[in-house]
């Protein structure tokens, strides 16, 4: 037997930004745990803002596990919160109730600034350095310093050995700014990846002295960028069938659901989604082929194969949950009858 350091790792009940908590337990186990083999724990939920009436021992719930590359026998454990009965979702548990298919595929694009001394790492202590220009996907100390690729290569690694489906890392417009991209099959499955990354990015920060600032527009009304999460998605009928006259739909239903996506595309959107820095205004649905300064950019890729294979949403923002991102967008697309679906309707 081996004893197993099990990091349970939930979100807690901080509005409007939820925020990454865990604590270890030690197991043992003959070899790495199963998601089954992972009992149920508790913890406090006066501490995380979500103890309920008297009651504030809450119930954590295993949902996914990986390997834990930073620590000896170590396994992150993704739990949902539950009420003590241990079977009623906790109100701050999202994951719980949102849509789900497996054949939905989704890419986030996860960008975030290095933080350090209460500024982006990179700017000097007053003032900013040079403008925005050689700083996306740049290369050389003047770029991107002497540090930042280092972390962004090591979260890397981290992530890749942990088995997050990571699909590229690149540097961002702003100075101090990066990026990655996961891509998992399943609303569930991309939004647990996305949350496990984010926990080893901060974890990984603390040894170095900096901070990851997700604020979608932590520089405020100026010239430097903000920070997306750019959701990019398809179901199996867009990459198979698809067509214009279900796309224009689509983007018909879209265009009418506007304020349930901003309702949950991250904090504080209205001001990144201003029409400037390749965005569109927030309170204004639009798309375009190859358009980054629409709401929805559809790839020409897309229209060339006949209106079929991914679209991406530009407006959820770097703070936003994965989990009620991808389920409004299936929510959106449920709305809308298929072909097949409009025929045995006639
Ligand atoms: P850009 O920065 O040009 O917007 P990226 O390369 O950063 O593009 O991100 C593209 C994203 O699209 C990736 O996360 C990738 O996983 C995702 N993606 C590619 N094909 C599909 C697909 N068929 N369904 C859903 N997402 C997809
Ligand atoms: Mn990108
Ligand atoms: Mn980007
Ligand atoms: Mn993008």
């Amino acid at each position: 037997m081996t004893k197993y350091k099990l990091e349970y790792i939930w979100l807690d009940g901080y509005t409007p930004t939820t925020n990454l908590r865990g604590k270890t337990q030690i197991k043992e186990f003959a070899e790495f745990p199963t998601l089954e083999q992972l009992p149920l724990w508790g913890f406090d939920g006066s501490s995380t803002q979500q103890a309920e009436g008297h009651s504030s021992d809450c119930v954590l719930k295993p949902v996914a596990v990986y390997p834990d590359p930073a620590r000896t026998n170590g396994a992150l454990v993704m739990c949902e919160v539950m009420m003590p009965d241990g079977v009623t979702p906790h109100s701050t548990n999202k994951r719980a109730t949102i849509l789900d298919d497996e054949d939905a595929w989704f890419g986030f694009e996860q960008e975030y600034f290095f933080y350090k001394d209460g500024r982006p790492l990179g700017f000097p202590e007053s003032g900013y350095p040079a403008p925005q220009g050689p700083y996306y996907t740049g290369v050389g100390y003047k770029n991107v310093g002497d540090i930042a690729r280092q972390l962004v290569e090591e979260h890397l690694d981290l992530c890749l050995e942990a088995g997050i489906n990571h699909e590229g890392i690149n540097a961002e417009v702003a100075k101090g700014q990066w990026e990655f991209q996961i891509f998992g099959k399943g609303s569930k499955k991309a939004a647990d990846q996305i949350w496990m990354a984010r926990y080893l990015l901060l974890r990984l920060c603390e040894k170095y002295g900096i901070d990851i600032e997700f604020h979608c527009k932590p520089l405020g009304d100026t010239d430097w960028n903000g920070s997306g999460m750019h959701c990019n998605f398809s179901t199996k009928y867009l990459r198979e069938v698809g067509g214009k006259e279900y796309f224009e739909a689509l983007m018909a239903a879209f265009d009418k659901n506007l304020m349930d996506h901003i309702a949950v595309y991250g904090p504080d959107n209205d001001k990144r989604l201003t029409g400037k820095h390749e965005t569109a205004p927030w309170n204004k649905f639009s798309y375009g082929v190859a358009d980054r300064g629409a709401s929805i950019r559809v790839p020409h890729s897309f229209v060339r194969n006949g209106y079929k294979g991914y679209l991406e949403d530009r407006r959820p923002n770097s703070q936003g949950d994965p989990y009620q991102i991808a389920s409004q967008v299936l929510k959106t697309i449920s709305e809308v009858p298929t072909g097949a679906e409009k025929k045995a309707a006639a």
